[in-house]
């Protein structure tokens, strides 16, 4: 007899769940609470949808730290070729940006959306929106189906794909959590990953709508330095944003709950050493001795920074540059080389890109995203406590948990 599957949540994980169970002959039923699906999807990458990325499974598996292993054999079945492929089929092709970042050639989030709402659909998936889940059904120790809207929903295997708990207006508000609890899991606790940072320094609010390209940033706890990065950075009328500081923004939401003291360290002048700078300053200034100090800055940094070098390194800003001193000199270098930020906390988590935490991963069966708790409940996605920077691994893990949840709960629940 046919197996019956349902599945809980259309975003990728969802969506590739759904549909890897109803090509192994599983009936299938996908509920999204939304009147779309993939409404997250949608929004990644800037509406661009970055799909996956390039790294070879080890680095990529490292990117999410320790809980990289847990990912293995979801990556070991379904990795970047295999979306991709998918995708080529579906008529969506990609393209590879720096960093190994991909994104669907034509740069729409919605192409990869609806090519995947398609194949799901000819699997032979019923799928119904507007169908929030309120609950689990649970009978003789073992999953029995969902409690819907209005009615209930029976099925042999039931597969969770609800996403974390940012960005609420996308569908994921983190429902997820609740049922996995009434089947008996543990909850890491969910905090915000890659999320703005606030500043407490007004030099931040200043500079507010300044973008700055290719500085290097590393975060500082207490006298310990967590993580160095190189890459975009925005100021804003909060604190700082942008692909750098939300990269390095998940070595900072703990520190900053147990209150330890977190500092952004901006290396404006990456690509010269301090003697290579300071030749450059030597040079600029042999070259323009009569220019004012603030007039030199010009060449050195974007205007919104001039005054707050100015302030930062001392120097009179109508100081003629041959009257710059040594000791000036050396000041102005070690703040255009360690610009630093004090950090007093984290946009909410409804801003956050990804929810850090979730469903504990110890009570996963890795080969199968099966519960070891409650036989016939599976998980993939978000919900699982697995994070990682941007560059696309976190969509690539909801699709390789996805489905890999759809494969197993397709073969287990076949057997006779
Ligand atoms: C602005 C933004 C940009 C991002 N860009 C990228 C990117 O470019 N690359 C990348 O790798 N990651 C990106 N991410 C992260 C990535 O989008 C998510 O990690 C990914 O979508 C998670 O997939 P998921 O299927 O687990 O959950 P989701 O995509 O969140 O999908 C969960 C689905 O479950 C549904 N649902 C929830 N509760 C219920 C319920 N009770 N009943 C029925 N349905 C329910 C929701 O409506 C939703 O459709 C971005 C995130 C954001 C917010």
């Amino acid at each position: 007899m046919k197996p019956k599957i349902i599945v809980v949540g259309a975003g990728p994980a969802g969506l590739l769940a759904a549909g890897r169970a109803a090509q192994l002959g599983a009936d299938v039923l996908l509920l999204e609470k939304m009147q779309r699906p993939g409404r997250k999807l949608r929004i990644s990458g800037k509406g661009r949808c970055n799909i996956t990325n390039t790294l070879e499974m080890p680095e990529f598996m490292r990117e999410f730290d320790k809980k990289g292993r847990f990912l293995r054999p979801a990556f070991s079945q379904f990795f970047s070729k295999d979306i991709l492929s998918l995708l080529a089929k579906l008529g969506v092709e990609h393209k590879v940006e720096r960093g190994g970042r991909v994104f669907p050639a034509s740069d729409r989030a919605q192409d990869v959306v609806d090519a995947l709402q398609r194949w799901m659909l000819g699997t032979g998936v019923k799928m119904q929106t507007e169908a929030a889940v309120r609950d689990i059904i649970i009978r003789d120790g073992r999953i029995a189906g969902v409690v819907g809207k209005s009615e209930e929903h029976a099925a042999n295997a039931v597969i969770l794909c609800m996403g974390g708990a940012s960005y609420k207006g996308t569908g994921s508000s983190g429902d997820g959590y609740a049922m996995a609890k009434t089947a008996g899991h543990s909850i890491v606790p969910i905090r915000p990953a890659l999320v703005p940072l606030l500043t407490s320094d007004h030099a931040a609010s200043r500079l507010q709508g300044l973008s700055l390209r290719n500085v290097e940033v590393s975060i500082w706890v207490g006298n310990k330095k967590k993580a160095k990065s190189r890459g975009e950075m925005i100021f804003t009328h909060f604190g700082v944003s942008g692909p750098l500081v939300l990269r390095l923004s998940r070595f900072a939401v703990d520190s900053l709950a147990a209150g330890e003291p977190v500092e952004l360290v901006i290396d404006l002048k990456p690509a010269l050493d301090h003697a290579a700078l300071d030749r450059r300053l030597l040079r600029d200034i042999d070259a323009h001795g009569k220019r004012f100090f603030e007039t030199l800055l010009g060449d050195l940094l974007p205007r919104k920074l001039i005054p707050v070098c100015i302030d930062a390194s001392g120097i009179p800003a109508k100081c003629p540059a041959h009257q710059i001193t040594g000791e000036q000199r050396k000041q102005l270098r070690v703040w255009l080389k360690e610009f630093r930020l004090k950090i007093t906390g984290c946009r909410p988590l409804n801003e956050a890109i990804v929810t850090a935490g979730g469903v504990n991963l110890k009570e996963v069966n890795p080969k199968t995203m099966e519960s070891r708790i409650m036989p016939g409940l599976y998980f993939a996605g978000e919900l699982l406590d697995i994070d990682a920077p941007t560059g696309g691994y976190n969509i690539q893990a909801a699709f390789s948990t996805g489905w890999l949840a759809g494969n197993s709960a397709a073969q287990e629940n076949a057997r006779p």
